[in-house]
């Protein structure tokens, strides 16, 4: 290629990248940090899974600016999904073209819905599939049942997106002739800082305007949200509550002690180890899903079927009481209500039970008021349904169910 047309090559990449951050500025700081390089004969734009991305000059002569920038932002989605990676946990193996498509798909149908994409780049309807699902279900869709009449080939995206050396790659160690290679343009580590300060310009620009697409938003909000298994906490809360109330000794007058007998006339109080009671105060006011109340009081039913506890009391709560009943297994659990909503209500109804429970659970999404204290001698665990659930008070126990998992 003449210097002329590696010049005009170069000077739409710069432009495409222009485009690119003016059009997705949360996605700026990997923009400029993945350098771009040339590469005659590519057939379009693809990536490394060393950050590196390279262009074919002749190809992106000839496309629209915004198509070359939907590209380059199109790799960087590879690079942020962590496809490379992915690929390998998936078990790829020969099915690189599969997988190809399927990350393409999880990246098209989001972040590039309304760009324009060159031939060869999928977006989940050209497969038969529905939009906002991840690489590794479009892959397993297409590896049960292959598209009829077969796809046409479809473009290399390179190590990016699948974790393979290919020919045109400089490398992280070594290139793919088995030289040197150039090392990685960005480490690992670096790698995740920059996936880190991606994700907070998301989250970022998502609360100031809005137009963040919704996987793209979900992607950034489960990278920084540690990963904690709500099942595991939930679980570890309502034994520790129960532990504590088991280990607690009551003197209670209730049934007189057998030593009784040796003091005529005085009734000694007896030593009671309190059975552990559990009550479940279930948010059933209108904002919350029956999908997502089934889910974790089936959890709740297992873990309180594993400490003993010999049924629970469930309480179905909006902003009133409307129904109390002692529940062994939850297959039969009808809940009531839909109004409006105030847990402080079904908290107190719930510590005012007789045995009274050592464990509140409360299931919610949040949206209520609360007490100022708790009530005394009585452990609330808070289970919050929702990514973005307000938090309950500090003296409530936390245990975050999210939207997915
Ligand atoms: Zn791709």
């Amino acid at each position: 290629m003449t210097d002329e047309g590696v010049a005009e090559a170069l000077h739409r990449v710069a432009a495409a990248r222009l485009w690119a951050a003016h059009r997705f500025p949360y996605l700026a700081s990997a923009l400029f940090a993945a350098p771009v390089q040339l590469g005659e004969g590519i057939g379009g734009v693809s990536a490394d899974r060393w950050w590196r991305i390279s262009v074919d000059p002749e190809v992106v002569r000839s496309w629209p600016v915004e198509v070359t920038g939907a590209m380059l932002v199109h790799q960087i989605g590879h690079l942020l999904r962590e496809h490379a990676d992915r690929a390998d946990a998936f078990d790829v193996g020969e099915d690189v073209d599969v997988w190809l498509r399927a990350a393409d798909a999880e990246i098209n149908d989001d972040l590039l819905a309304g760009c324009a994409l060159p031939a060869g780049q999928v977006r989940p309807s050209d497969l038969g599939l529905d939009d906002d699902r991840l690489a590794e279900e479009y892959a397993s869709a297409l590896r049960v049942a292959p598209p009829t009449p077969p796809l046409e080939p479809c473009h290399d995206c390179g190590s990016a997106a699948h974790g393979r050396d290919r020919p045109w790659e400089r490398g992280g160690g070594r290139d793919a002739e088995g030289g040197a290679g150039d090392g990685p343009a960005i480490d690992g580590p670096t790698a995740d800082l920059l996936r880190r300060q991606v994700a907070v310009d998301v989250v970022a620009h998502g609360r100031r305007a809005g137009d963040v697409p919704a996987g793209l938003l979900r992607w950034a909000d489960a990278l920084l949200r540690p990963r904690v298994d709500w099942r595991r906490a939930l679980r570890s809360e309502v034994r520790r509550g129960i532990r504590e109330a088991a280990g607690l000794v009551d003197y209670s007058y209730r049934r007189p002690s057998r030593r009784s007998g040796a003091v005529p006339g005085v009734v000694l109080p007896s030593l009671r180890r309190p059975v552990p009671e559990v009550a479940l105060v279930c948010d059933t006011s209108g904002s919350i899903s029956g999908a997502a109340l089934d889910r974790v009081v089936a959890e709740v039913d297992g873990v309180v079927r594993a400490v003993g506890v010999d049924g629970v009391r469930v309480l179905s709560v909006d902003a009133a009481v409307h129904d109390v009943r002692r529940v062994r297994g939850v297959g039969s659990l009808r809940l009531q209500g839909g109004g409006g909503t105030d847990m402080g209500v079904g908290v107190a109804a719930a510590a005012a039970l007789r045995p009274r429970p050592s464990v509140v659970i409360v299931l919610t999404d949040g949206e209520t008021p609360w007490p100022a204290a708790p009530p005394a001698g009585v452990r609330v665990v808070v289970a919050l349904l929702g990514d973005a659930a307000p938090s309950p008070p500090d003296w409530a126990r936390t245990v975050r169910v999210p939207d997915s998992g």
